[in-house]
């Protein structure tokens, strides 16, 4: 999801300050579990509960038995995902999975190293897998061929990692998306998306969030990055449904993501229409951990105190 673009104009310093204060707030009513590491925390199960209320509402607009449903473990193999070109893109969001592979002597070589408190990572080697960025990468090499007229429609859920240390609690190392992925001609794709905006905004204001649709762009990486991340922006690819989690202070928070990925994937994995064009393709996302933080950070971190028509739409 994008960053936001009006840094100079937040108020960085008490930004900082709410968002400690949101975090810390998660962390004591247990809805978080904190660990060492910065943005990787566990969920209790009354976050799960919200979670799972979230994912019913969202069902609930959905296209049902009319889509594919697919569910993937959160890594995947390394040859799909260089077909993605996502490390081209956003190397600093990576997660490569690596193990051991050697010899019992370069086992007791690495046991010795980390007797001693030295680093033992040159003792591993890349695995066969990596971290799943987006939820809907794992799903595209299904399609390699030829498609049906009517194209492909799929309703995929799972984990994804991106490498982004944070306090913010809406900035997340590993979360969850439930994607809704049209692949098939430019035209279809594109009433994908559209059509997807205004779902999106349907379930947000079914939980009761206000929410706003606003032209977004990835956080590309590099000098290069921003060619692309301005070429985004201007051919309308990606529309952003942002909630204000913390006041005036910043611009809100994405929660849902409406992407148009052109021929990227089709082009990239061999996907071709039933009229011989290269596929298009187009996604919308919904980021699960980012809409419970923001149905706690609007309606309270107390769901038993939630209005109560609320809590019985979300079973709680
Ligand atoms: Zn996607």
């Amino acid at each position: 999801m994008s960053v936001g673009s009006a840094v100079g104009r937040e108020d960085t310093s008490e930004l900082e300050r709410v968002r400690r204060d949101f975090r810390a707030e998660l962390l004591e009513s247990g809805l978080l579990i904190g660990t060492s590491v910065a943005g990787l925390y566990g969920r209790s199960g009354l976050f799960e509960d919200i979670v799972d209320g979230i994912d019913r509402a969202v069902s609930d607009v959905g296209p049902g038995k009319a889509a594919a449903r697919f569910r993937f473990p959160p890594v995947f193999p390394r040859t799909t995902f260089e077909r993605t070109d996502y490390i081209a893109s956003f190397p600093d969001l990576t997660g490569a999975v690596h193990t051991f592979t050697g010899t019992n002597a370069e086992h007791a070589q690495l046991l010795a190293a980390r007797a001693v408190g030295d680093s033992w990572d040159r003792w591993l080697e890349p695995a066969d897998t990596m971290l799943v960025s987006a939820a809907c990468h794992p799903a595209y090499p299904m399609f390699t061929g030829v498609l049906p007229g009517d194209g492909a429609l799929l309703d995929v859920y799972g984990y994804c990692f991106r490498h982004e240390p944070a306090f913010d609690p809406a900035r997340m190392q590993v979360f969850r998306m439930r994607e809704f992925v049209q692949i098939g001609t430019a035209d279809q794709a594109v009433r994908h998306r559209d059509l997807w905006i205004e779902h999106g905004l349907e379930v947000l204001s079914d939980l009761r969030l206000e929410a706003t649709p606003v032209v977004a762009n990835d956080p590309f990486f590099g000098r290069v990055g921003r060619m692309l991340a301005a070429n985004q922006r201007e051919e309308n690819l990606k529309t952003e449904l942002t909630v204000r989690l913390y006041g005036d202070l910043d611009e809100g928070t994405a929660v849902v993501s409406c992407n148009c990925h052109q021929d990227h994937f089709g082009g990239t994995f061999g996907i071709a229409t039933a009229d011989g064009n290269v596929a298009h393709s187009a996604c919308v996302g919904f980021g699960m951990e980012r809409i419970a933080l923001a149905m706690l950070r609007t309606h309270g971190t107390d769901p038993s105190r939630w209005p109560s028509p609320l809590k019985s739409r979300m079973s709680l």
